[in-house]
């Protein structure tokens, strides 16, 4: 038993909904890259603990992490999420129509940096950032969502450790390396306060000054 069985055993029960999502995405033939049980509890822990009532969320795929996000939210609470395939957030839409969450999550198709420079355009202001997506373009989503922070928001991305290939540095490809310079984003810019946990496979948690 690892650590990782060790916490999933004890805090990543899923229920019928969320247990259904693998084997759909499976049978789909598409990439199994939800975000594990024990990170989605964590997100809506999250969101409970920060009183979060606007979430953006970039990246949605089957919707595993959305219904993870919208679970923390009080009634009055919302969630935006952008997705590039349609095919992908047709299938979320089934997943929160089961989850009974479709009032409380607007769906966006098309491309994160598109979407996002538009909101900054509209001035549109969240409190909550869950990013998810390509890795490659991960420094220029936090760059972008920063610009849509409410004092305080705060910003967690997935995959920060991207499977231990961050460690590596001779791994010098376009994912490891767009995640290493966001992680120094995550470290040394003036508006973050931020950490890296070693959950799932790597979890940063920003808080916006
Ligand atoms: N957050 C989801 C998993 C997301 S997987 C969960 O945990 O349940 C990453 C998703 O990002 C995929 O569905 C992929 O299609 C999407 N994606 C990739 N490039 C994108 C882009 N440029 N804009 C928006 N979404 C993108
Ligand atoms: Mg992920």
């Amino acid at each position: 038993m690892d650590k990782t069985n060790y916490i999933r055993d004890l805090f990543g029960e899923e229920d019928k909904i969320l247990a259904s999502i693998s084997p759909r995405l499976e049978e789909l033939g598409l990439p199994l890259i939800s975000v594990p049980p024990e990170v989605g509890k964590w997100l809506t822990m999250l969101v409970r603990m920060t009183g979060a009532t606007k979430i953006l969320e970039v990246g949605t795929l089957a919707g595993y992490s959305t219904i993870c996000l919208v679970r923390g939210l009080n009634q009055t609470g919302h969630c935006t999420t952008i997705e590039l395939k349609e095919e992908h957030t047709k299938l979320a839409r089934e997943h929160l129509a089961k989850a009974g969450f479709l009032d409380r999550v607007t769906t966006l198709v098309g491309d994160a940096s598109v979407q996002l420079a538009k909101f900054i355009q509209e001035d549109k202001k969240f409190d909550f950032f869950f990013l998810d997506a390509d890795k490659v373009n991960y420094p220029t989503y936090l760059e972008q969502v920063i610009q849509l922070a409410l004092p305080g928001a705060v910003i967690v991305l997935d995959n920060l450790l991207l499977g231990g290939r961050v460690l590596d540095v001779n791994d010098s490809h376009p994912a490891p390396t767009a995640v290493r310079k966001v992680t120094d984003l995550l470290v040394n810019h003036s508006r973050l306060e931020s950490i890296l946990l070693p959950l799932g496979d790597g979890v940063g948690v920003a808080i916006v000054r």
